[in-house]
């Protein structure tokens, strides 16, 4: 198989000479380096290259060209290969052009030009981009193959622990690959066991839960030590904030997910509003380099382990597992962040994971090409999940409850979808049921004069009604109405903090009504729900873990 292409786009031929050069000096062994000298000849190699079936990683393109320009070209290379990276090369006076085109071109970087010296200005950012581009990749031939029955809840389950967990893999729905029948035939695996786990050594695990492909991928799922400084449960970006913080100032750090590091975040196609990434930054773009950055830190990460209670002994915080064990801690860090409630719509919980999936666009959006879906809620993660399931969908709805999106909604999200033709905007509408046989065949719709109007779909992702998972601590944790834990100067105002709270101080900033726990995020009540305010407060809790520790 031929290395993957790094393709490089410039009608001048000086410059064009010395990207190729720069990009060739340092990668050479694993990318092969084309170039083209214009758009109209970079689109002809993209076409031959697609038709070799060979794999395209990054297209870097000056802007200004005769005949097709650097965004333009960027635009039309999405179509033929829609995972490659995408680099504008600009001078400082094509900036405007560059950002408009973030979301026209889905431009993952514009470098400014001349990008000397290269060791400082080009590799950084195009070894980024590789890392990026081939935590998503897998060669035609090998690598993890899911065989299984698209409206399976047991296939989703497996396919959103892979995803969740950054695992590359290839997913073969038996009803649409015929080939899959020669595999299952040659391992002898049959219809009960599906959905099937393909390894490249040849074996296969039948019907697996998500721990059991955790240990078969050589996780380790259980804990080093026998005593930590900081247990963090939940690896959405507060606990990876904490993670990082905590592991780099020395602290015996443990982060555990009962799911997949990245939380509620990893699930977002596309986040725009986190500093410092002007293109916007994928959930699981964000997750991956947050998990690098703590493990290479030192923070030790268990992923699928889900603690199922806490209990207080001397100070030590015993932390109970869901495989029964334990693992004790001086401090700990509550960042469970929030879930979806189940939908109220009649008929709907027969068909989780055949057809409705709470959450999960990013992981089931493909199964959907050429499909009708409805998408619930009229937040920014309804809005995410919309424009990224209209790429493969033939149709889409958003369904809100409210006459409009404005108070909801973003407006840079509002005038994205304004924008995207095959997404229509159900106003004043709530989802009264879900009917099908097997799968999601049509929903009903409430409409506000009353009426009821029924709706042909094939899928229903649902993104309202949230809910704090806090539901396994002590009840000592003092929490909201609601369920959201309670922190700080906040305690002071709940009548039973006074009985509960025994110590001479006040309880710091971030931690709850027992010493050495904290809550950070989603979780937190009075939290704003977003990730940057996540990881600031994961990222200060740690200063408080110190504190604790000094005091205890
Ligand atoms: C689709 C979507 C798009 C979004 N887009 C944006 C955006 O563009 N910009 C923005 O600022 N915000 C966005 N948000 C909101 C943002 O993602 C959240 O505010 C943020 O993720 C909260 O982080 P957290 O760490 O507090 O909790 P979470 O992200 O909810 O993570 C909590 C983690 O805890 C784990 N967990 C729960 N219970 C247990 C247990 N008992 N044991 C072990 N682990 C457990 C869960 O599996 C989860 O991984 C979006 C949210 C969604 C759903």
């Amino acid at each position: 198989m031929n290395n993957p292409v790094l393709l490089a786009v410039d009608d001048d031929a000086q410059v064009l000479a010395a990207v190729r050069r720069d990009l060739r000096s340092r990668y050479r062994e694993r990318y092969r380096v084309m170039s083209a000298a214009s758009g109209e000849e970079a689109l002809a190699t993209l076409r031959e290259l697609k038709a070799r079936g060979d794999s395209l990683a990054i297209v870097i393109s000056d802007q200004r060209m005769p005949g097709i320009q650097g965004t333009d070209l960027l635009a039309q290379s999405l179509e033929l290969y829609p995972m490659a990276r995408r680099v504008l090369l600009t001078a400082y006076s094509d900036i405007d052009a560059a950002i408009r085109a973030i979301n026209v071109a889905h431009l993952d970087h514009y470098l400014s030009k001349p990008w000397d010296p290269p060791e400082e200005c080009l590799f950084p950012v195009v070894d980024d981009l590789l890392d990026g581009w081939q935590a998503d990749y897998l060669p035609e031939t090998n690598g993890l193959r899911l065989v299984g029955h698209q409206w399976s809840p047991r296939s989703h389950a497996i396919k959103d622990f892979l995803a969740g967990n950054l695992i590359p893999y290839r997913w073969l729905d038996v009803a649409r690959n015929p080939e899959t029948a020669i595999l299952l035939d040659a391992a002898a695996v049959t219809s009960a066991d599906l959905p099937a786990l393909f390894f490249e050594d040849g074996s296969v695990l039948r019907n697996p839960e998500p721990r059991q492909v955790a240990e078969r991928l050589g996780r380790s799922l259980s804990a080093a030590l026998d005593l930590y400084d900081l247990v963090i449960v939940g690896a959405g970006p507060s606990g990876l904030a904490a993670a990082v913080y905590g592991a780099s100032e020395g602290l015996r750090t443990l982060l555990l997910d009962r799911h997949a590091p990245g939380g509620q975040a990893g699930s977002s196609s596309r986040i725009e509003n986190y500093l410092g990434f002007p293109a916007g930054v994928s959930g699981s773009e964000l997750t991956r380099r947050a998990v690098a950055q703590a493990q290479r830190l030192g923070a030790e990460l268990i992923v699928p382990l889900e603690v199922t209670g806490v209990s207080i002994d001397a100070g030590y915080k015993r932390l109970t597992l869901s495989d029964g064990r334990e693992v004790v801690s001086r401090t700990m860090l509550i960042a469970t962040g929030m879930e979806y409630r189940e939908h109220p719509a009649s008929g709907i919980a027969t068909y989780v994971g055949a057809g409705v999936y709470y959450g999960a666009a990013m992981t089931e959006a493909p199964a959907f090409r050429d499909r009708r879906v409805l998408v619930v809620g009229g937040g920014n993660s309804a809005g995410q999940a919309a424009m990224y399931v209209a790429r493969y969908a033939k149709e889409v709805q958003i369904v809100v409850r409210r006459d409009s999106l404005r108070e909801t909604m973003s407006h840079y999200l509002i005038e994205q979808i304004e924008k995207t033709p095959n997404i229509r905007i159900r106003t004043a509408a709530e989802l009264e049921s879900v009917e099908g046989s097997g799968q999601v065949e049509r929903v009903s719709l409430t409409l506000n004069d009353g009426t009821s109007q029924r709706e042909d779909v094939d899928a229903v992702f649902v993104f309202i009604g949230t809910r704090p998972r806090s539901d396994w601590l002590l009840e000592g944790v003092l929490r909201d109405a609601r369920g959201f834990v309670m922190t700080g100067r906040d305690l002071s105002a709940d009548a039973t903090f006074a009985r509960i709270w025994k110590e001479r101080r006040e309880p710091m900033p971030l931690e709850t009504s027992i010493p050495g726990v904290f809550a950070a995020g989603d979780i937190r009540a009075g939290a704003m729900n977003r990730v940057a305010s996540a990881v600031g407060e994961g990222s200060m809790v740690v200063r408080f873990v110190h504190e604790y520790l000094t005091l205890n």
